[in-house]
C-alpha cells in the first residue's frame, strides 16, 4: 500500500494562520508589530531566493520585515556592526544572516554578533544549549523544529519510537537528535544518528520507525534501506538536471521517493513536506521573541 503523503504546504499553511491571528493580537493589544530583519550578503542566487520567500512570507502574515542587501565585499567588522545596530533596533525582533556568507566572513563570528533574544535561526549557542537541556525560552531551530510540529500534526507521536536520523549537522541533524530525545510531550524517542563515518549504514536505518533523511546527497536513501511501515521525513533538498523540465532542472530530496513511497507508512515529498515548515517555524519564532520583548520592557 502507497504511503500517506505528510503535505507540509497544508500544516504549514495551519501554522502560519495561527502566527497571523498572534500578529493581530499583538498589534490591537500592544500596538506592537513583530519585526523581522534578514541580511543579505553577496549575490548567491540560491540565498536570494530564499531571502525573498521569508520577505514575501512576512508580508503576508503582517510582520514587518527589513530586508538588508550587503556586497560580497563587506568586511566582517562592517557585517557585525550592522548586526549590532539591529540589536539595538527595538522595531526589529528577529535577525537572520542568510548563510553561506562569503568565505572572508566567518559563520561563527556572525552567529555570536546576534543578540540571542533575537536569534530567530536558533544558531547562537546560548539557545542551542537551552534546547538541548530542554529549556523552552530560547527558540528552536527551524527545521528540526518544522519536523517536530509535521510528524505532532500528522498524529505520529515519536514516544518509544526509533528514530533515526541521517546526517549530524549543527543546523539540521544535531538539533534534531535533541529535540527527539527529550523527556517532552512529543519527543521521548530512543535516537541513533548516523554520518558519513557510520559503518553499514543501512543496518541502523532499517531499524527506524521514524527515518529523518538531511545528508544533501540526492535520493540517496534506497528502498532497501527501509523498514516496511516506517515513517520518512526528507529534509533534503536537491537541484538535479532534468531535461524534460522546462528551467532543465527539479528538486528533489534525499529518499529516493518512487522506490519509498511504496514501503514507508507515511512520507513527506520534496518540494511540499518539510521545507515550507522551515519558514513557518522562523515566523513562529519571531512572534515569539516580540512577545518576550514586550514580556521584559
Ligand atoms: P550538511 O552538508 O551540513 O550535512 C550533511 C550531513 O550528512 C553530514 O553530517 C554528513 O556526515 C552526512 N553525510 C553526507 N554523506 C553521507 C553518507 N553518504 N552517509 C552518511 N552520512 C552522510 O547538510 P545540511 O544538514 O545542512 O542539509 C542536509 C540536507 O537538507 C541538504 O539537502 C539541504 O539542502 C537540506 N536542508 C533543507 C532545509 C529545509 O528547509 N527543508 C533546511 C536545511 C537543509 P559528516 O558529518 O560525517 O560529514
Amino acid at each position: 500500500m502507497a504511503a500517506a503523503i505528510i503535505d507540509g504546504n497544508a500544516i504549514s499553511a495551519i501554522i502560519n494562520g495561527e502566527t497571523a491571528t498572534a500578529v493581530s493580537e499583538l498589534l490591537t493589544k500592544h500596538n506592537v508589530r513583530p519585526g523581522l530583519a534578514v541580511i543579505l550578503i553577496g549575490e548567491n542566487p540560491a540565498s536570494k531566493v530564499y531571502v525573498g520567500r521569508k520577505v514575501k512570507k512576512c508580508e503576508e502574515l503582517g510582520i514587518f520585515s527589513k530586508k538588508i542587501e550587503l556586497p560580497a565585499e563587506t568586511s566582517e567588522k562592517d557585517v557585525i556592526a550592522v548586526i549590532d545596530g539591529l540589536n539595538k533596533d527595538p522595531h526589529i525582533h528577529g535577525i537572520l544572516v542568510q548563510f553561506p556568507p562569503p568565505a572572508h566572513i566567518s559563520e561563527k563570528a556572525v552567529i555570536d554578533a546576534i543578540d540571542p533574544r533575537k536569534d530567530v535561526d536558533c544558531f547562537h549557542p546560548v539557545n542551542i544549549g537551552k534546547m538541548l537541556i530542554g529549556e523552552r525560552d530560547g527558540f528552536f531551530p527551524c527545521t528540526p523544529y518544522g519536523v517536530m510540529l509535521l510528524l505532532e500534526k500528522s498524529g505520529v507521536n515519536p514516544a518509544g519510537k526509533h528514530v533515526v536520523v541521517l546526517g549530524r549537522s549543527n543546523i539540521v541533524g544535531k538539533p534534531m537528535m535533541a529535540l527527539m530525545v527529550q523527556k517532552a510531550k512529543g519527543a521521548d524517542a530512543t535516537v541513533t544518528v548516523c554520518h558519513s563515518g557510520t559503518k553499514d549504514l543501512k543496518a541502523f536505518t532499517r531499524q527506524a520507525d521514524i527515518l529523518v533523511a538531511a545528508i544533501g546527497k540526492p535520493c540517496f536513501v534506497k528502498a532497501e534501506m527501509v523498514k516496511e511501515g516506517a515513517v520518512v521525513i526528507d529534509v533534503g533538498i536537491n537541484k538535479i538536471a532534468d531535461p524534460s523540465s522546462k528551467t532543465g532542472s527539479r528538486l528533489v530530496g534525499d529518499v529516493d521517493y518512487d522506490q519509498v513511497a511504496p514501503i514507508a507508512s507515511m512520507i513527506t515529498p520534496v518540494p511540499g513536506g518539510v521545507g515550507p515548515m522551515t519558514i513557518a517555524v522562523l515566523m513562529q519564532n519571531t512572534v515569539k521573541a516580540c512577545k518576550a520583548s514586550i514580556a521584559a520592557s
